[in-house]
């Protein structure tokens, strides 16, 4: 490992000011929450940072629920919150997302903020044997694009980096239209999810829209109708312990037995959290009848691109979608 200071700042303002930023590599300092990421990045040497400043006490870790919503302090950890009573009944999808996301262990250390966080799990990236790759070493290449790519993404990809964005619970906010609130030494800003990660383009060392020294403080879950139906389906390798090789996230707030609105959001197959506008409007005013939602299905294949050991996400995400629109609409 890379030798680093570690710093525990007596308080936000002190973090603010340490010169840390988050996710990125280049960044001569970076937080440090749960550690569960982070560790093994600096045990592999994907990541040298010189200083660690430590967020230990710093952050709130309450969850809250109100008539707005449900709010989420950035350091909750995954098992707090997939098991507040609350969220399993007003929000399953996100407690779902979050119990079928690594470990019992790894879930009682690791937070809210660093799950948003978390790096890809690009097997090029993670290995620093590997010379080409652009979010590790900007300009090197994509090792990924002629190399093992079944693992990487079909949606929002460029000619830099296919890498798909690993949090499950991330998929499960996006359809819920979550919003981070982030805090930095200029004060406080509420940005959606959804704009929150960055597509690769031509940048994919740059993940997020943080600046330096910002952090996220929480994450707000506005109140609606479809949340109390909703469903996270994963589909994986094993039934434990592994990251997603296609998920859905879906919402439904039904009008007797007609779809009235509904929410869709990927995972496993986009550079980022995929929500799904397209499959939303096709699925709205649909029933349950299985041709409906094969048809609303398939509007997320347009712009999808394979790269050719990936390309059966296309026809697995559509069914993943269908099958958990299906669990959704069943439930009371
Ligand atoms: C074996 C294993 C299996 C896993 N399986 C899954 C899975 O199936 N699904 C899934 O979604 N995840 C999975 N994970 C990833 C896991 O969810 C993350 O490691 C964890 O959520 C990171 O949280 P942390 O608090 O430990 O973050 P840390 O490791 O401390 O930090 C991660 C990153 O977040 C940054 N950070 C932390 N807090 C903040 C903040 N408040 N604001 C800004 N930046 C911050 C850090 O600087 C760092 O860049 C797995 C992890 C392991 C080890
Ligand atoms: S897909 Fe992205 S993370 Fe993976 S090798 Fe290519 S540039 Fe690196």
């Amino acid at each position: 490992m890379h030798p680093f200071s570690l710093e525990r700042p007596r308080d936000l303002t002190a973090a603010f000011a340490s010169g840390a930023q988050a996710g990125r590599n280049d960044a001569p300092a970076e937080f440090i929450a749960g550690g569960t990421d982070m560790v093994q990045l600096l045990q592999e040497q994907v990541r040298r940072p010189k200083r660690l400043v430590s967020l230990a006490g710093l952050l709130d870790n309450r969850i809250q629920m109100g008539p707005q919503g449900l709010r989420l302090g950035a350091a909750a950890t995954m098992a707090e919150v997939a098991e507040h009573p609350a969220v399993i009944e007003q929000y399953p999808v996100i407690s779902e997302a979050l119990l079928n996301s690594a470990s019992p262990q790894v879930r009682n250390q690791a937070t809210m903020g660093g799950n948003l966080m978390q790096r890809t799990r690009c097997p090029y990236f993670r290995d620093v044997g590997y010379s080409a790759c652009n979010k590790r070493i900007p300009g090197s290449g994509c090792a990924a694009i002629g190399g093992e790519n079944r693992w990487h993404a079909v949606l929002g990809t460029s000619e830099n980096c296919i890498a798909v964005h690993p949090s499950d619970l991330a998929v499960a906010l996006v359809a819920l239209d979550a919003a981070v609130e982030v805090r930095g030494a200029g004060g406080q800003r509420t940005v959606p999810l959804l704009e929150f990660h960055r597509l690769p383009d031509s940048t994919p060392h740059i993940e997020t829209v943080l600046g330096p020294g910002e952090l996220i403080s929480a994450i707000t879950v506005p109140a609606n109708a479809a949340a109390r139906r909703s469903h996270y389906l994963k589909v994986r390798d094993r039934a434990s312990f592994e990251f997603a090789v296609v998920s859905a996230a879906v919402a439904l707030d039904m009008d007797g037995a007609r779809i009235r609105q509904a929410r869709v959001a990927l995972g496993g197959v986009g550079t980022k959290p995929w929500r799904v506008p397209r499959v939303e409007a096709a699925l709205a005013g649909s029933t349950l009848d299985p041709d409906s939602l094969r048809s609303a299905a398939a509007v997320a294949a347009e712009g999808a691109q394979g790269r050719g050991h990936n390309d059966f996400k296309i026809e697995l995400m559509q069914r993943a979608i269908v099958r958990a629109v299906e669990i959704a609409g069943a439930r009371a």
